[in-house]
């Protein structure tokens, strides 16, 4: 583990299991400390979506042109996660709208899922961090520890049935762990939200970033692999 992952997993609580603790990392040059915001956990949806469009706690929100929720149904069961917006997101406040974002659409179409569907073939797409990197560089981890309790509130009123991870980063980040996404793909892992005893444990497939694809063809049918080991996932531990 190096230094910027254990500074991670301080800030996010110990393991997969995100706490944004009261001292997380302010190396992010947080426009305002974190005492000034409501607690994401007592959110619903709008407030939560409020909470971000006004959120301060770092210092992107001095270059972002707007916050990146998150788009999809309320009541998907599925969540996929990727690393940040870049250009086409900030400007168009929607995750995964460039290239990258087009053919994601197209694996999801071809699996029987959409971002403007509901239930078993309703698919949430969040980001680990709300606000667009300058220049698309990688996210600091005193930015994710800040932008952290969004996911994990997200995670928590989806309650999703699977978690897609996409990319590098976004596995490390939410699994907490700098292993390498070879090691990570073609095995489920579990993320726990919330206190030990009633925590709330999601599947988590691990696979490429759709952008690393647009570049690396023969890893398409490797990213094809892990969608259906998260449908055969899913389909094991959906209620009948
Ligand atoms: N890459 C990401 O990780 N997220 C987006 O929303 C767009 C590109």
């Amino acid at each position: 583990m190096n230094s910027d992952h254990a500074r991670l997993w301080h800030a996010l609580g110990m393991g997969p299991l995100w706490r944004l603790r009261a001292d997380a990392p302010a190396g992010a040059g947080g426009a305002t400390p974190d005492t000034d915001r409501a607690d994401p956990a007592e959110l619903d949806w709008d407030g939560l979506e409020a909470a971000v469009a006004a959120c301060t706690a770092c210092s992107l929100c001095e270059t972002r042109t707007q916050t990146v929720f998150g788009v999809g149904q309320r009541s998907a069961h599925w969540l996929f996660v990727g690393e940040a917006p870049g250009a086409e997101e900030d400007a168009r406040g929607e995750p995964f709208v460039g290239q990258a974002g087009r053919l994601l659409d197209n694996m999801l179409a071809a699996a029987g899922l959409g971002r403007d569907r509901d239930g078993a073939e309703g698919v949430f797409i969040a980001n680990v961090l709300k606000c667009r990197p300058p220049g698309n560089r990688n996210p600091e981890p005193a930015e994710v520890a800040r932008c952290a309790p969004f996911l994990e509130r997200q995670i928590a009123l989806l309650r999703p049935r699977i978690i897609v991870v996409m990319g590098r980063f976004a596995a490390q980040a939410l699994l907490a762990t700098d292993a390498t996404i070879a090691s990570l793909r073609g095995r489920v892992h579990e993320l726990r939200i919330g206190a030990e005893d009633a925590a709330l444990r999601v599947p988590v497939v691990v696979t490429y970033h759709p952008a690393y694809l647009l570049r690396n063809l023969a890893d398409k049918a490797k990213s094809w692999d892990d969608l259906l080991l998260a449908r055969d996932t899913y389909a094991q531990r959906a209620p009948a």
